[in-house]
């Protein structure tokens, strides 16, 4: 285990260390926020706060790396299904290219992603994913609301849940991190709308074993899409396939329209 997963993994140990307690009553409330303050200041005398990419000390992303990511340029990109140089043809999402997977016309209305997959932004994925660095879920909330059309509108949020895999193995739920962000800073309601019940991890799949994997993978709750304007939030699109199966569940469940917004474009 890294440094960073173990400062993570100390911290909450901390915490749970304290809840045991919870039976004293009044002295538990009293000292749960003493606790946890003393519990960063000895993780982070222990293991420093380092950025995500550089490795300098002093904060998750330092100002030089938010300053020189590849941003992706909307100006460029593909208008509905956010491709990083396809605004006049886009390879992406043409015909021929969704006929690959199974499609003739992507079912969300638009796309757009904060950056291009690099490796300092898979980097940044990395960290905040399998090294559980959480505070990066709000840096990357802040790129991606920067990111966002002026003209998109939305009634509710709604992210890409995690599989019940990766969950386990993490500890949190990566996108619900980010879309939870997202709301605060916009003051749109996150809602529950997406469950995942049967799906099996992506990361080994090719392009079609992915389609094929996600195909009715999601359950959306009627009553949280139904007759509204969704704002879908995820990581990283791939291939476009989890965003896809995401928003036909959530079509299928009521919602009027669905628009996509990710961290990384690949
Ligand atoms: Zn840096
Ligand atoms: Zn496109």
């Amino acid at each position: 285990m890294g440094k960073r997963a173990f400062k993570a993994r100390f911290a909450a140990a901390l915490m749970d260390c304290v809840a045991s307690i919870g039976g004293m009553g009044t002295l538990y409330e009293r000292i749960k926020p003493l606790a946890a303050f003393a519990g960063e200041v000895v993780a982070e005398t222990l293991w420093p706060t380092r950025c995500a990419v550089c490795d300098v000390l002093g904060k998750v992303l330092c100002d030089q790396c938010v300053a020189s990511l590849p941003y992706l340029d909307w100006w460029r990109a593909c208008r509905r299904c956010g491709a990083a140089y396809g605004y006049v043809q886009c390879a992406s999402c043409n015909p021929v290219a969704l006929g690959l997977v199974g499609r003739t016309e992507l079912p969300f209305e638009a796309c757009t992603s904060a950056t291009m997959f690099s490796p300092r932004t898979g980097k940044i994925v990395r960290v905040f994913k399998d090294q559980g660095e959480r505070r990066l879920a709000s840096t990357m909330a802040m790129m991606m609301q920067r990111a966002m059309p002026p003209d998109w509108a939305f009634d509710v949020i709604v992210h890409v849940p995690a599989t019940k895999a990766a969950y386990r193995r993490r500890g949190f739920d990566h996108a619900e991190l980010i879309a939870r962000s997202l709301s605060d800073r916009t003051g749109i309601m996150l809602v529950d709308g997406l469950a995942r019940p049967r799906t099996h991890d992506q990361r080994k799949l090719t392009g079609a074993q992915r389609v094929a994997n996600l195909a009715g993978s999601f359950d959306a709750h009627p009553d949280a899409c139904c007759g509204r304007r969704i704002l879908l939030v995820d990581d990283v699109y791939t291939t476009g396939a989890t965003l896809c199966a995401a928003t036909d569940a959530l079509l299928a469940a009521g919602a009027r329209e669905v628009r996509c917004l990710t961290f990384a474009r690949v």
